[in-house]
């Protein structure tokens, strides 16, 4: 029974950023079904998951092709030795296939098992490639403030929440820089967007000049930063920080986890949403649509040419068990082709502005500061007051409370505090869109309600 389910998960299953108190009292929802845009739980109620998991169920759930396509290759080779001596044809054919994707130059992958696992071997690469250049103290790191690259402990440690650096946790501290979060909505008073834009710029190149360029290896950057808060930096960031980063040859790592794949219309965001082509991208979610664990970090021909140079003999020390999976790879190679033959980066592109437009109408609620986002990303911040935009105290748990009454009328949204971020399916269609926004602005009523009561 549910019950009897929702106890044993207590028990034994320890969850992502569980808040035990919670958890020990709630549970969680056991989820059995997925169809489209659409969960059910075992009581057999569904859901609109307007987050597509995890902002990842990119071609939505329950595909029969899919699970024909896992199926078959667990019967043809469900492993092989990934090792330099031999390989198996769906990861040689996935990684010649984001090869053709990628931008530039970048035609070189090395397969993880996610995105944060897919962070730490770009910075493996990243060492690897500056000793091989002989410059082995160009090592450290910048990257932003309220920024997520995964939850291993140097992902971890690059990425700049506040929320995840709790004191009982270590993390690298002595190479890894965090700058502005390119939030123009919390920016500094009395600047206006292009002066802004020049205090970031300022910002990034200042640090890597105090740090010295010569120790400076990489800037790690989501395009639109996804847990951060789905935030898009003003007009010109990138192409703005990525010629700073070549002016003092310190590599472009472009995280699209989340924005690959679809989400913002494209492929890659980086090149054909925001102008620019990185050293590195990292991918995953997207990739396989959350049918099988895969990540991939896809870096430049300049860098393999250092890396192979014929003669110096080297080895590059570094890979997993499962790197380039081959039911994983199949997945990801059925993922594409599925996105590619239904026009979902056209269907994304068609209805993501109107995606934006319904969410905007959500600004006449008393306590919504800010709806912001791009294409199928957005992000609702609650505050306390519009004017100040002075937020709610965390312990009131905003985020959550809206989550919860959403779920209570069959709306899945995600809270992270004082925030309610999406990222549905690229199937989704306008109705759906419709209900999303008419439901959660329900919800935010509802919890308003509650608190003014
Ligand atoms: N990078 C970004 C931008 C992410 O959003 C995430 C996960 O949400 C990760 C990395 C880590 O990916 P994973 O959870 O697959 O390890």
């Amino acid at each position: 029974t549910t019950a009897e389910l929702t106890k044993l998960d207590q028990q034994h299953f320890t969850h992502p950023w569980t808040v035990f108190d919670v958890f020990h009292q709630q549970g969680a929802l056991p989820i059995s079904r997925g169809d489209g845009c659409y969960i059910e739980d075992s009581n057999g109620r569904r859901y609109l998951d307007a987050v597509g998991g995890l902002w990842c169920t990119n071609i939505g759930l329950g595909r029969t092709e899919m699970a024909d396509a896992i199926a078959q290759q667990c019967r043809e080779l469900a492993f092989a030795n990934p090792f330099v001596d031999m390989t198996n044809v769906p990861a040689t054919l996935l990684a010649a296939k984001l090869a053709e994707l990628a931008p530039g130059d970048l035609d070189h992958v090395i397969f993880t098992c996610g995105g944060s696992t897919a962070v730490d071997s770009s910075y493996r690469l990243i060492q690897y490639y500056q000793n091989c250049r002989g410059k082995p103290e160009k090592k450290h790191i910048i990257s932003r403030k309220n920024s997520y690259h995964g939850s291993t402990y140097l992902s971890m440690s690059i990425g700049g929440k506040a929320g995840d650096h709790p004191p009982e946790f270590d993390f690298i501290r002595d190479t890894i820089h965090h700058i502005s979060c390119p939030n123009y909505y919390r920016a500094p008073q009395g600047l206006n967007e292009a002066q802004y834009l020049q205090f970031l710029l300022d910002e990034l190149e200042h640090t890597i000049l105090r740090l010295g360029p010569d120790k400076v290896a990489a800037f790690y950057a989501e395009p639109v930063l996804g847990a951060g808060g789905v935030i898009v930096p003003p007009q010109g960031y990138h192409q703005g920080t990525f010629a700073i980063c070549q002016k003092y040859d310190v590599l472009y790592v472009s995280d699209e986890v989340v924005t690959a794949f679809g989400r913002l219309g494209q492929w890659f965001a980086s090149k054909d949403v925001f102008g620019f082509e990185p050293d590195i991208i990292i991918g995953a979610k997207g990739l396989t649509s959350g049918y099988q664990p895969l990540g991939a970090c896809i870096y430049s021909d300049r860098i393999h040419q250092v890396i192979s140079q014929p003669g110096h003999g080297r080895c590059f020390a570094h890979g997993f068990t499962y790197s380039g999976h081959p039911v994983a790879c199949a997945a990801a190679l059925k993922n594409i082709e599925i996105i590619q033959r239904e026009q979902l980066l056209q269907r994304v592109q068609q209805l993501g502005p109107y995606f934006q437009q319904q969410m905007k109408t959500l600004e006449d609620l008393p306590i919504v500061g800010q709806v912001r986002g791009m294409q199928l990303m957005v992000c609702v911040e609650n505050v306390r007051c519009k004017k100040t935009k002075q937020l709610f105290d965390e312990e009131l748990d905003i985020g959550k409370r809206i989550a919860d009454h959403a779920e209570s009328l069959g709306l899945i949204v995600r809270p992270i505090v004082h925030l309610n971020v999406m990222s549905p399916p690229l199937t989704i269609s306008r109705s759906q869109i419709d209900d999303i926004v008419a439901t959660l602005r329900k919800a935010i009523e509802l919890t308003i309600n509650d608190l003014y009561a």
